[in-house]
């Protein structure tokens, strides 16, 4: 009998050790060949039972040609780069890692909370360029009593809240979609995290609801000057206001790992104002997050083509009409 074969599209992340030794146990034959166009997926891909994939547009015309395949696991979260119509219609299973780097981005985000609120990277530049004069970054205020409030309360906002309550700040969130507050947090609608808040942290996702969720009368509403800090996605907040906010002192400083556009030009005032912390979209990683998106994708294929239906499907609609047979 042919072993299964597994192609991976394409893949930035180096090795491919943690695929080969997942696909180790049930003897599958595994090929890298990145390449992104449709001629040479069509050309490298059409005997691959599974696929893994990272950039490489699997549109409709490229999988109509892949009469063997199964399922395509991609690394990360987003699956923009499937057709998922497509993929249901033929049966393919499509499957994501949605959490692998929840620990990184939480703990991403509380040191952007801490590096403002104890102006640590400003006190850096200045001890650098030989100014010893901690006057200089009056005033400091004491973190313990503080209030954060989470603009979305999900896996991040959890574990970020989890982290922060450590240091004695309070935490309450706006997350429309929660029924009940979690322990140790407290719901209150969008307005009130706004008013109330001393920290205001971004974890929605992006989606047509939350483009520019933040905007000029948002930062006209937060009457307590917060930290204001985003490790979500860049276009929840709208940049311009964000920018005329911190020119008009509504904000005491501001951490961003995500922008609207990444990277940012070289004119963005956002690079030059001292009381912005920035981060170029590095939240996710860690030598251990990409292990074990790696070790988690490749596991996704190597669950379908044992029969089994691998942890996180997106498209759950193809259940019934699979090309594979799959359980539990
Ligand atoms: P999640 O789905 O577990 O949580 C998102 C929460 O947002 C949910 O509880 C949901 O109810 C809530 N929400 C939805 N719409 C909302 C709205 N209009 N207002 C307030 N809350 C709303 O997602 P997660 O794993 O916690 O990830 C959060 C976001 O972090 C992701 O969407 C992604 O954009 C971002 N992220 C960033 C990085 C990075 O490298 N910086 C890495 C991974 C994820």
């Amino acid at each position: 009998m042919h072993p299964n074969r597994v192609v991976i599209t394409d893949c930035d992340h180096g090795s491919i050790e943690e695929e080969k030794e997942e696909f180790s146990q049930i003897g599958v034959e595994l090929t890298l060949v990145q390449v992104l166009g449709e001629k040479d997926l069509t050309r490298f891909c059409k005997d691959a039972d599974g696929l893994l994939n990272q950039y490489a547009p699997l549109t409709r015309k490229v999988l109509e040609i892949l009469p063997k395949c199964k399922v395509i696991s991609r690394y990360g979260v987003g699956v923009d780069s499937v057709d998922l119509k497509a993929a249901t219609d033929l049966g393919i299973i499509v499957a994501n890692v949605p959490d692998y780097c929840i620990d990184e981005v939480a703990s991403h985000t509380v040191a952007i909370i801490l590096t403002l609120a104890r102006k640590t990277a400003f006190f850096d530049r200045k001890v650098k360029s030989n100014q010893w004069d901690f006057r200089q970054g009056t005033p400091v205020h004491r973190i313990q009593g503080k209030t954060l409030g989470l603009i979305g309360c999900g896996k991040i906002g959890l574990e970020v809240a989890r982290r922060i309550s450590a240091f004695g700040v309070k935490v309450i969130t706006f997350d429309p979609y929660l029924e009940k507050a979690p322990e140790g947090i407290e719901l209150k609608d969008f307005d009130t995290v706004l008013k109330e808040c001393d920290f205001i942290s971004i974890h929605c996702p992006l989606n047509d609801s939350t483009r520019h969720l933040i905007g000029e009368k948002e930062f006209r509403k937060m009457e307590k000057k917060p930290l204001f800090i985003n490790t979500s996605r860049g276009p929840i907040v709208d940049e311009k206001a964000l920018i005329q906010a911190l020119g008009e002192g509504l904000l005491s400083g501001v951490g961003l790992d995500v922008l609207e556009k990444e990277p940012p030009d070289s004119q963005s005032p956002l690079l030059k104002m001292e009381n912005v912390v920035l981060s170029p979209h590095v939240g996710f990683y860690s030598v251990e997050s990409i292990s074990e998106l790696k070790r988690r994708t490749a596991k996704n294929v190597a669950d379908v083509l044992m029969g089994r239906w691998p942890g996180s499907v997106v498209n759950r609609e193809v259940r019934g009409k699979t090309r594979a047979p799959t359980s539990g």
